[in-house]
């Protein structure tokens, strides 16, 4: 295993709970250090297709009983999930009409509020119609709106982990107790091959370590270990990495947001944001292009410190939609690296080399599906290895009947168009 972020070390559990020899490997001093530190943490089950909202619905099961889930004992510190609901404004655009249609067919509870509803259980949330978003620049933004949001979806279910280091620490330490080996500070410089078929990797130090099948989970540097034997060559969907900005707001001081708040997704104005405890608010865009997106091309450069720019425009959007919210003048956030791919699904699936295996392109979206996706990469490297196509087989969710088809996510499928960000 390549990667002990969360979702590398949710397929080392399921690995080794499943009986396989599984070594994990990851350049990092701490497990889950990489870009799932950066993560939001945000546990949604809206989506754009019925099978990701089915997904999240599924790993919510987990979340919800998670020292369960890991068999933990007694003593183990766990991450805690948050249940706040998310209020899913409709913008206008479509959206909220698709993720009706898609928890519809998944059977995830929802609920549809008019804008009387609304009003009645925020009443701290101001919602006038902003949109469509615009730049903080444009005049249009300082505007004074005239209609109201025609509605909303509400989603009670959804929430958020507060320390998503702590949730892949606590995945690792499953797979450890299930028999797994963790290396850490352990660099990958290459995965070797003899013709078509994965032998092993080699480290920085020069360590050659033999196995009959590898999993690259390395996050935003997937792509760079894999291109460099050639193993995206055949790839359909095309990937990139996008710097993203988490902005962390105080909320008013007369709020208490353990009781009020929601996690906002709000398309009419390009803004997401969940409670963070009962003082702040946690998020950042919604994925509008309206705002430019910053592809990094070196995933170990690139500017760690939250910008004014991005501070301004999502400091003074919330006060749009919060009129009570003061904007501290102190930024304070966390930056992280999306590794996105161009419809916004990731990528389980084998490569063109036998034995070689990866989970990448998580898209700012897989987090809160890791206690699931493990045994999805489990179902697929167990059917690749045993000469089967995996694509061919239904995977079975482990704590649901509902079965998926790992086809969605395959890195030779056409690019959906009806996918979307936020
Ligand atoms: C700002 C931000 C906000 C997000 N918010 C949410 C959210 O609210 N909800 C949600 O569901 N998802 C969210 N996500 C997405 C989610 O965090 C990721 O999908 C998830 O954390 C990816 O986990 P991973 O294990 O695949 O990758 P990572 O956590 O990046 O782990 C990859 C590991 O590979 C290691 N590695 C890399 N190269 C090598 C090498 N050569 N040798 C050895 N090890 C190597 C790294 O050290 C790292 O530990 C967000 C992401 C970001 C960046």
């Amino acid at each position: 295993m390549l990667g002990a972020g969360v979702i590398g070390a949710s397929v080392a559990r399921a690995m080794a709970k499943a009986g396989h020899d599984v070594l994990t490997l990851d350049r990092n001093a701490g497990v889950g250090d990489g870009s799932t530190g950066a993560s939001a943490g945000i546990i949604r089950v809206h989506a754009s297709d019925s099978q990701s909202s089915a997904l999240a619905a599924d790993s919510l099961i987990a979340w919800n009983r998670w020292g369960e889930f890991l068999d933990a004992d007694d003593s183990e510190e766990l991450a805690r999930f948050v249940t706040c609901g998310s209020l899913i404004l409709d913008a206008a655009n479509g959206f909220t009409q698709r993720a009706a249609a898609a928890m519809r067919e998944a059977e995830v509870p929802f609920q549809e509020w008019t804008l009387q509803e609304m009003t009645q259980r925020f009443p701290y949330i101001d919602f006038h119609r902003f949109g469509p978003p615009t730049s903080i620049e444009d005049e249009a933004f300082w505007g004074e709106p005239t209609q109201y949001l025609s509605g909303a979806l509400y989603t009670p279910q959804s929430g958020y982990v507060a320390d998503p280091t702590l949730a892949a620490v606590n995945l690792m330490t499953a797979a450890r107790r299930a028999g797994a080996r963790l290396r850490m500070s352990s660099t990958v410089a290459r995965i070797n091959l003899v013709g078509e078929r994965v032998i092993g990797v080699t480290l920085t130090d020069g360590t050659e370590i033999g196995a009959d099948a590898v999993v690259v989970v390395a996050g935003p540097h997937s792509d760079a270990i894999l291109t460099h034997i050639g193993a995206t060559a055949d790839f359909r969907v095309h990937t990139r990495r996008l710097r993203e900005e988490l902005l962390h707001v105080a909320a008013p001081p007369e709020m208490d947001l353990g009781l009020q708040g929601v996690h906002l997704v709000d398309g009419d104005l390009n803004i997401n944001f969940r409670p963070d405890g009962a003082s702040a608010f946690l998020g950042g865009s919604n994925g509008d292009l309206v705002d430019e997106q910053t592809v990094i091309e070196n995933p170990d450069q690139f500017d760690r410190m939250t910008t004014a720019a991005a501070w301004e425009r999502g400091t003074l959007r919330l006060a749009r939609r919060i009129p009570n919210l003061g904007i501290p003048r102190e930024r304070s956030g966390v930056v992280g690296l999306y590794d996105a791919a161009e419809d916004w699904l990731p990528i389980y699936d084998r490569t063109r080399f036998d034995g070689l295996f990866v989970a990448m392109a998580t898209s700012g979206t897989q987090f809160k599906n890791a206690p699931i996706i493990g045994d999805l990469l489990r179902h697929i490297v167990e059917r690749e290895m045993n000469g089967h196509d995996h694509r061919d087989e239904p995977f079975r969710s482990p704590v649901s009947d509902r079965e998926y088809s790992t086809a969605q996510f395959s890195r030779l499928r056409e690019p959906r168009e009806d996918q979307s960000r936020g």
